[in-house]
């Protein structure tokens, strides 16, 4: 068997969204998993629709994902004088002919197959008449069937009695997508076509083409839909958000490409794969036939565990960033990458996606006079019976050496037996003392990441509210 090619064919009328990028992460572990070829056509047929903008958002998102394609991206408006060519063979290989009828006329037509019960089809009255203006249709064979096997679907077989002449040249002489799809696929070498199945019916039309032709036919496959937690076609209001979006909420790129990876593909019960993992295991074989639901506290989870494991040096750099979208790249300033780098480790076991870890980090990154406080937590907490005993923590810890997890634990233990009380009974206050709120990872590793300065001054702050 010769190299795969396979290939990711957006339509550029709006931003890569989940669905996308699943179908282009499919093709792509197609590709990879093979040592083939991987390429990127960017369908911008329709002038009206197409945007660069929404170019420049698919290109970024594949970046993003780590989607990398082989070659030069091809840009199907740049191709338009070869789909020509090809109707214009097609034509005078008797393959396709020249229809002047009227839109009433088809619209008739239809209407009266209709109410005899057939299909309802153009019916091919153009088919003999030799004309040269016109719309061009493809003449599809009256007998027979078109099958194929689709590599997630399994068989499919189509009447050709049952499909239309279908439009290859507009009366405008713009090229129709089944036509443009074939040419360009065929000249680019794909040898397979992964994507998604609301172009099922179109698969049929596409392999009449390809044999008129006398061209190699690719494998098809295509991969059942994307739904909401209730069912219905995902949409926005289930989170099924762009791609970027995914990037503006702090989402890592591995997290969003195993949790698309596994909407539809799996390999036995594992839920998390590195990259190299997927293109390991990939297979058409294992891709799901039923459509897959959508579940963001699935994927919150994926990225959660993508957070635990990553690198804490990368983190703080993503801080930064996000900190200086968030403020200003000069207020930023005022917060230093070590500053991340020591905050990080501490948040990362519990922190959803970066923008969340950046929340977290608030009351790290001020200085102790500026720290918020939680009311109800202060009314509850830092009572006239917590904070004379603050009060005396801070003498203590100021009395400390060395000031090290150790240390902080060994002085809090020593202070509790003295005092004769739980643990319980100072946890809550000095949290809220040294955070503001009643939640934060273990006091004294907090502690640490705060260092001795400013760990005494928010005690001593909250001694005094
Ligand atoms: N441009 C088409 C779309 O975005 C995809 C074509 C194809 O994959 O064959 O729906």
């Amino acid at each position: 068997m010769g190299k795969i090619v396979s290939r990711f064919a957006p339509s550029p009328t709006g931003y890569l969204h989940i669905g996308g990028a699943r179908t282009a992460l499919f093709s792509w572990l197609l590709a990879r998993s093979q040592g083939g070829e991987f390429r990127l056509r960017v369908e911008d047929t329709d002038r009206e629709r197409s945007t660069q903008e929404a170019t420049d958002a698919i290109i970024d998102s594949m970046k993003w994902l780590g989607l990398v394609h082989d070659d030069e991206i091809v840009f199907q408006s740049t191709r338009v004088d070869r789909h020509n060519e090809v109707i214009d063979q097609l034509v005078e290989a008797g393959h396709a002919y020249y229809c002047d009828c009227s839109k009433e006329q088809v619209d008739a037509m239809r209407e009266k197959a209709q109410k005899e019960g057939r299909k309802p089809k153009y019916d091919g009255s153009c088919r003999e008449k030799g004309l040269a203006t016109g719309v061009v249709r493809f003449k599809t064979p009256l007998q027979g069937t078109t099958a194929f096997k689709d590599t997630v679907k399994g068989s499919i077989a189509v009447e050709n009695a049952e499909m239309d002449d279908m439009i290859l040249r507009r009366s405008d002489g713009s090229p129709t997508y089944n036509l443009a799809v074939v040419v360009d696929d065929h000249d680019m070498g794909i040898t397979s076509v992964l994507r998604g199945d609301d172009h099922v019916n179109n698969t049929p039309r596409q392999i009449l083409i390809y044999r008129a032709m006398g061209w190699d036919v690719p494998e098809f496959g295509h991969v059942p839909m994307i739904l909401g937690p209730d069912k219905k076609k995902l949409s926005k209001r289930h989170g099924a958000l762009s791609v970027m979006e995914y990037e503006k909420m702090g989402y890592l790129p591995e997290a969003v490409v195993n949790y698309l990876a596994r909407l539809g593909w799996s390999h036995g019960d594992q839920e998390l794969f590195s990259m190299d993992e997927m293109v390991t295991f990939f297979s058409t074989d294992n891709l799901g036939n039923s459509p897959s639901v959508f579940d963001l506290t699935k994927f919150e989870w994926v990225n959660g565990q993508y957070m635990q494991k990553a690198d804490p040096e990368r983190l703080a750099d993503m801080l930064c960033d996000f900190y200086a979208r968030e403020v200003g790249v000069e207020e930023a300033k005022s917060v230093t990458r070590e500053d991340f780098a020591r905050i990080a480790p501490l948040l990362q076991p519990r922190a959803k996606s970066i923008v969340d870890m950046l929340e977290q980090s608030q009351p790290f990154i001020v200085d102790a006079g500026f720290l918020p406080y939680d009311e109800n937590a202060v009314k509850k907490f830092l009572t006239d019976e917590t904070k004379p005993l603050l009060e005396e923590i801070v003498g203590r810890i100021e009395a400390l050496d060395e000031f090290s997890e150790q240390s902080l634990e060994d002085v809090h233990r020593q202070f509790l037996e003295d005092k004769d009380i739980k643990f319980k009974a100072i946890a809550q206050p000095i949290r809220v003392a040294i955070v503001g709120t009643t939640k934060s990872p273990g006091l004294f590793e907090t502690m640490m990441v705060l260092g001795k300065e400013q760990t005494l001054a928010r005690l001593k702050r909250a001694v005094e509210l």
